[in-house]
């Protein structure tokens, strides 16, 4: 038979106290800190882009938007220096494609920090929109440039060659037109994009504006042999404008009405007031636009595909302008297009009560 002795003394009394006690304050200690993670996940959740909670050197809690994060090295860096520098550190990071991030780091608590990544979805977009132009700018100018080049080695290289040089340096004469014309667009939408552009407005008649204008083409849609119509309404009120601008605008559409319209057919401008706008539709009976195009058209340096085999110059810079000055002008622009019937464009300008 064995015998047991149970000894209990001042030890094993005392912990039977501590014991207990040190287990309930270690489970409180986790309980709290899950507490805080299940907080922080809270926070960083809500947020619709990339978002770390470090605590230390180790990440707390992440959202969803974080998990495809690659260089966790990098934030381990940046909570580290926000910890010890105690403020907001906005630091440039690289992602899996090596495209450059904005981190912006902020102290949130003791030995605690937010990692944010900061939306640059749009100038993303900016920058592959900008990239776009610019290749497409170099390539506007490249075509004529390329064209005067080989026409002036041409003329140097025979100067005999009385016609055919003749025949170069219209051609020079017509792509150096094409290029001054391009570079004044392009320049008149820089300036209508600045953002302390001011229109220089003043009362405008529109209705004579258009009236003039129309006189303007006239020639040249009878040289196309294209009817021109005009339909104004008698009493039209003033607009607050800039005339240079509106008068551009309108020389814009009516060249296109123009331009893309076939012989034989017909434009048609009409001028009414609708309420408290003034409302300006040119109509066309040309070749139209198609419609996966129409949503791109007021895009600089856009050109829609067309049917017709028949040559129309052009930048596409035109009905981006249009657009520019509508907008300045707090107006409305919009465009119906039928391939093969035709196109109207519609301007509304609001009319603006003058003070007293
Ligand atoms: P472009 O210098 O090429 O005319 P715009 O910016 O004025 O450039 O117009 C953009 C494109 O929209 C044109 O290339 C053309 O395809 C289309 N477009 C504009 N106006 C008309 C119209 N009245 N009829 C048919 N197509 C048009």
């Amino acid at each position: 038979m064995f015998d047991f002795v149970i000894y209990f003394g001042p030890l094993e009394f005392l912990a039977c106290f501590t014991l207990p006690l040190i287990g309930v304050c270690v489970g409180g200690w986790f309980w709290y800190r899950t507490q805080q993670r299940q907080e922080w996940q809270r926070v960083v959740t809500s947020f619709p882009y990339p978002a770390w909670v470090f605590r230390g050197d180790k990440p707390l809690a992440w959202n969803q938007q974080a998990t495809n994060w690659r260089g966790m090295q990098d934030l381990v860096k940046l909570s580290g220096d926000v910890r010890r520098r105690q403020q907001h550190i906005v630091r440039t990071l690289y992602d899996e494609n090596a495209e450059s991030v904005k981190v912006r780091g902020v102290n949130v608590a003791q030995n605690v920090t937010l990692l944010l990544m900061e939306d640059n979805s749009t100038t993303k977009r900016q920058q592959s929109y900008y990239r776009n132009f610019i290749r497409n700018v170099g390539h506007e100018l490249k075509t004529p440039l390329t064209i005067i080049q080989g026409h002036a080695s041409k003329v140097s290289s025979s100067p005999n060659d009385i016609d055919g040089n003749a025949a170069s340096l219209g051609i020079i004469a017509g792509e150096a037109k094409h290029l001054t014309q391009l570079v004044d667009n392009l320049l008149l939408i820089a300036r209508l994009e600045a953002p302390d552009f001011q229109l220089d407005r003043r009362g405008v008649n529109f209705g004579a504006l258009v009236e003039q204008i129309i006189l303007d083409v006239s020639d040249l849609a009878e040289t196309r042999q294209i009817g021109l119509d005009l339909n104004l309404q008698p009493g039209l009120p003033q607009i607050q404008g800039d005339r240079v601008q509106l008068r551009q605008m309108l020389i814009n559409l009516l060249d296109n009405a123009l331009k893309y319209t076939p012989a034989g057919g017909t434009v048609a401008v009409s001028l009414s007031q609708i309420d408290t706008v003034l409302s300006c539709r040119i109509r066309d009976t040309g070749e139209g636009i198609p419609e996966d195009d129409l949503p791109f058209i007021f895009e600089k340096l856009y050109r829609a595909k067309r049917t017709s085999t028949r040559t129309v110059e052009g930048s596409g810079l035109g009905l981006a302008l249009v657009q520019q000055i509508v907008l300045a002008h707090d107006g409305d622009l919009k465009v119906r297009s039928s391939l093969g019937k035709g196109s109207t464009f519609t301007v509304e300008l609001p009319i603006v009560e003058e003070a007293a």
